[in-house]
């Protein structure tokens, strides 16, 4: 019987060595730096010299599936490319764990034997992090970028004094970048309108696990993970999050959302999976003031992204979908309180009864959320007033009977192909049978009575380019 080891890798804690500061340089750099040290390339320099004969499946994305010819080789393979690892990222790092090849075989059952490695590999993480609680250090000088690690060295930029991992990250941005690329948020603020303003997205595969425990063999995993990574490459470019310039955010969502579920049956096929159910995924964007700080874009995104991935799960994974968000200076950063308190009937100034309303469909099916945009665009094509939308947007919070009167006043002050917009708004997003505009009726558990997309609509508005 073989005596083949699989040898899982995950690099630790991503999101924080990523966002360990809120300037777009650090962030991509990181991102960079980690895209370079995690290329099949780079881990086969590492491991070649310790084990020549062990196999790469994949690695892209942070993590990584090998093969070794035995458990002392296995082990040798994890403590080079952890030592590796903390040589080049300095404050990243990364887990691997080993786990016997068999009863699976690199051709039959391998997907579900990685899953079971990678369940270990996850105890062995949090044992990780238990024992790498974070201490207060006392230094004589914090770095001017991230002010968590001791100030090493002066930075060639700005002369300000950084620590060794923030100047990897500057390096690492410096080989990588693109001219026209922005090197802070407020750079890229001033190109969009309305000036300032940034949108931060946040995407994630939905059930690619399940998925990659159907894969049969090695060879079946490398390639579907291969393809997928590319995928995301060729859409996303940095692989865990894009950030843009506010006004075109919603657009580019949509647009990689889109791109993402065609393409990945491609990634399917490589696998030799079933290709008629596509990939999909969840997307959430932050739209926020350049100022607004990235760490906080990224946790409200986390939080917009779990309703975004519930609502692909209440359509069966069919469809990807899209929630987003304004952020505004006097609003809540808490998503929760937003959804469940603001936009219901408890903001209304006369309420009435104990009706449940929702003044928000978000999250957006990805044919929905193309929709929304369309009558954004439709609205402006037909120079919707400003004020008027205004209007409209505060008898939402007012009572329902004055978001309906609102709505009939509005009708009668506008010309006929502000009128059709309006209309065309409301067939696609509310029912004209049992309800009045701008509201839907809804008998979705928790049970809610009436919901509308015209905040949405609203909300969304001057984040969306008009059509050329
Ligand atoms: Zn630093």
């Amino acid at each position: 019987m073989s005596d083949e080891y699989l040898v899982c890798f995950d690099t630790d804690r991503i999101k924080e060595y990523v966002f360990a500061t809120d300037k777009l340089r650090e962030v991509r750099g990181a991102s960079w730096l980690l895209t370079e040290l995690n290329s099949r390339a780079e881990l086969g320099r590492v491991v070649r010299p310790v084990c020549p004969d062990c196999e790469i499946v994949f690695a892209a994305g942070g993590s990584a599936v090998l093969l070794a010819p035995s458990e002392a080789k296995a082990k040798h393979i994890i403590n080079v490319v952890q030592a590796s690892y903390g040589h080049k990222a300095l404050t990243a790092s990364i887990t691997g764990a080993p786990m016997r090849l068999a009863p699976a075989t690199k051709t039959e059952g391998f997907g579900e034997r990685v899953a079971m490695a990678w369940l270990k590999l996850r105890e062995a993480k949090d044992e990780k992090a238990r024992r790498l609680l974070p201490g207060i250090e006392s230094y004589t000088q914090p770095c001017a970028a991230c002010e968590r690690h001791p100030a090493s060295r002066v930075s060639h930029l700005d002369q300000s004094a950084i620590c060794h991992s923030c100047y990897a990250k500057r390096q690492a941005f410096d080989r990588n970048r693109d001219v026209n690329a922005p090197e802070d948020l407020n750079a890229l603020g001033a190109v969009a309108r309305p000036p300032g303003y940034i949108g931060f997205m946040y995407s994630d595969g939905n059930s690619i696990g399940e998925r990659l425990k159907q894969l049969a063999g090695a060879e079946e995993y490398g390639a579907f993970a291969d393809k997928l990574d590319q995928l995301i490459q060729k859409t996303v470019r940095d692989v865990l999050m894009l950030v843009t310039a506010g006004d075109m955010a919603l657009s580019v969502a949509l647009e990689i959302t889109a791109t993402f579920e065609r393409d990945s049956r491609e990634a399917l096929r490589a696998g030799h999976l079933p290709d008629e159910k596509p990939l999909t995924l969840g997307t959430a964007v932050v739209l926020a003031h350049a100022g607004f700080p990235m760490a906080a874009c990224h946790s409200l995104a986390g939080q917009l992204l779990k309703r975004a991935k519930q609502r692909c799960a209440e359509e069966g994974y069919r469809t990807g979908s899209l929630d987003f968000m304004v952020v505004t200076a006097a609003g809540s950063s808490d998503l929760n309180t937003l959804r469940e308190e603001v936009l219901t009937q408890e903001s209304f100034v006369f309420p009435r009864g104990d009706r449940q309303i929702r003044l928000t469909q978000r999250p957006y099916t990805l044919n929905q959320a193309r929709t929304l945009l369309e009558c954004v665009k439709a609205f402006k094509k037909a120079r919707f007033p400003r004020s008027q939308l205004q209007y409209l947007y505060e008898g939402l919070f007012h009572s329902q009977a004055d978001a309906i009167y609102r709505w009939v006043k509005v009708g009668g002050r506008i010309g006929k192909e502000q009128r059709d917009a309006l209309d065309e708004f409301y067939r696609a997003f509310g029912d004209g049978d049992q309800a009045l505009p701008p509201w839907r009726r809804d008998n979705n558990p928790p049970r809610i009575d009436h919901t509308t997309a015209l905040a949405d609509l609203i909300e969304a508005y001057q984040f969306v380019l008009p059509e050329e």
